[in-house]
């Protein structure tokens, strides 16, 4: 019977001959089709999974080396583009559209033998924190199907934890991947800006959007990561900077780490008194265990939330320009041939509402009145946002925090209050402000039974010293 744990058991388990990539898929199907109300798939690749499968299987020899993602069952978040595939966003202004290109991560996963099994729900355009923003429907907590799993991959969380392919990559602009890992009780990575190429992702704000990776374990994350990452012709924001081997290089018996937390995290009101008390047990544990953990101010985290919503929707307001009804996707019929009447209607109907939101919110703050009042002054809080980081990077070595300040809410909890759920971003926004990698790791239990994170974040390109740390702490939790 296949059973799945990590990449690294699979793979010795289809080198003994103890289950094969067919079977593996198998599985994965039925259960998509067991769980199939959780609605975190918008579409699964049945047949062409299970071809890639077998054609896997017969090439693999007994004793072979197997390629790094051989047979690994991947799930990927509607706003990569596979080649070939349907790719929507979760809205309807894509209509029918097919991708016409693979995204690099996507020919970095198949020529590491990975098998795509279908594409997940997710917030319209990745806008969102619980998933209720799909034109496809809510996506429900495998946990607690009252809850939200989060957002904006929240199907790609989701199916995870219900055991629906092995990882899934998600995209991550202000938490999209961390917060659903922490809300589904999953590992969520976004790495370093500029450590993924994002070609072949929808862009939502490019400053700040990076791809990311859920998983069961930091060793599956770490392995991926060595996989997806690294220099792209098609993606100048790319860093040159050599990929370690991670996956090979986690362990780091002994060694002592600086730790930061900020004192206005812990303090925050609106923080759930059993995360704060779950974190600050954490911090004990790590101090016992001859960690150095400190406090360190942080005046600017009440800052942090406006900036990314000001930075964030100005960048969206530019790139959803090209979703107009004339290039691709959706058309409005219109009864006369006005152009600007063929955008207004294509655009009005084929976005949802939160989308239409933060388009208008972005226009605003770029226009001339109004520019430098917002747009401006947040670029100026970002850079000294970047500023301060720095300073907190040479005395430390990682910045922990809660991942978000309350565990999943039910859904229709927070819908009609869009600042509310603005606010559920204040411990994830801030890595992808200064563009440094941040992980969320399923270490605690709330007293209402579900999951919540511990978040690590790291300096520029410190994915390796992340992962250990993030290694070591599960074992700890354990
Ligand atoms: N919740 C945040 C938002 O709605 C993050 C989204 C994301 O990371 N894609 O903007």
């Amino acid at each position: 019977m296949f059973r799945y744990s990590t990449i690294k058991d699979y793979h010795t388990a289809l080198q003994n001959g103890q289950t094969t990539c067919v079977e593996a898929v198998r599985c994965y199907l039925e259960t998509i089709r067991a769980k199939q109300h959780l609605n975190a798939f918008l579409e699964v690749y049945e047949t062409e999974a299970l071809e890639q499968a077998s054609a896997l299987d017969l090439r693999r020899n007994a004793n072979d080396e197997l390629s790094l993602l051989h047979g690994v069952v991947v799930g990927l978040k509607d706003v990569i583009s596979y080649k070939g595939h349907h790719l929507s966003a979760a809205s309807q202004i894509l209509g029918n559209f097919t991708a016409v290109y693979n995204a690099t991560v996507v020919d970095k996963l198949l020529a590491a033998g990975a098998i795509i099994i279908g594409r997940q729900n997710c917030d319209e355009f990745a806008m969102g924190s619980s998933n209720e923003n799909s034109a496809f429907g809510t996506v429900k907590n495998s946990l607690d199907e009252t809850r939200v799993p989060g957002g904006s991959s929240g199907g790609s969380a989701v199916s995870i934890k219900a055991g629906m392919c092995m990882i899934s990559l998600g995209s991550d602009t202000g938490g999209s991947v961390r917060q659903p890992a922490d809300f589904c009780g999953v590992v969520g990575v976004k790495p370093t800006y500029g450590r993924i190429s994002r070609y072949g992702l929808i862009a939502y704000a490019s400053s700040f959007d990076q791809i990311g990776i859920f998983t069961n374990s930091v060793e599956d994350a770490a392995l991926v990561l060595e996989v997806i990452s690294g220099p792209d012709d098609f993606d100048s924001t790319v860093s040159q900077q050599e990929i370690p081997a991670y996956s090979k290089e986690l362990e780091a018996p002994g060694k002592k780490y600086r730790i930061a937390y900020f004192k206005e995290s812990l303090e925050n009101p609106a923080l759930d008194p059993a995360i704060r008390a779950g974190i600050e047990a954490f911090i004990e544990k790590l101090t016992g265990l001859g960690h150095e953990v400190k406090s360190v101010d942080f005046e600017l985290l009440e800052h942090v939330v406006p900036t990314y919503y000001v930075l964030t929707t100005a960048e969206a307001s530019s790139n959803l320009s090209r979703f107009d009804g004339v290039k691709f996707g959706y058309r409005a019929e219109i009864a006369d041939g006005d152009l600007t009447e063929l955008y207004k209607a294509s655009r009005s109907q084929g976005f949802g509402k939160e989308v239409q939101r933060r388009i208008m919110l972005g226009t605003f703050v770029l226009s001339a009145g109004y520019f430098d009042a917002y747009f401006t002054k947040a670029q100026q809080v970002r850079q000294l946002l970047c500023n301060r980081t720095k300073e907190i990077f040479t005395d430390f070595d990682a910045i922990i925090s809660p991942t978000v300040p309350s565990p999943a809410f039910k859904i229709g909890e927070k819908s009609s209050d869009p600042v509310e759920m603005f606010l559920a971003d204040i411990y994830t926004v801030f890595a992808n402000l200064v563009g440094i990698p941040g992980i969320s790791i399923p270490l605690f239990k709330h007293p209402n039974g579900m999951p919540f994170g511990l978040q690590v974040m790291t300096s520029h390109f410190n994915e390796l010293p992340l992962l250990r740390l993030s290694k070591e702490f599960m074992l700890i939790a354990d």
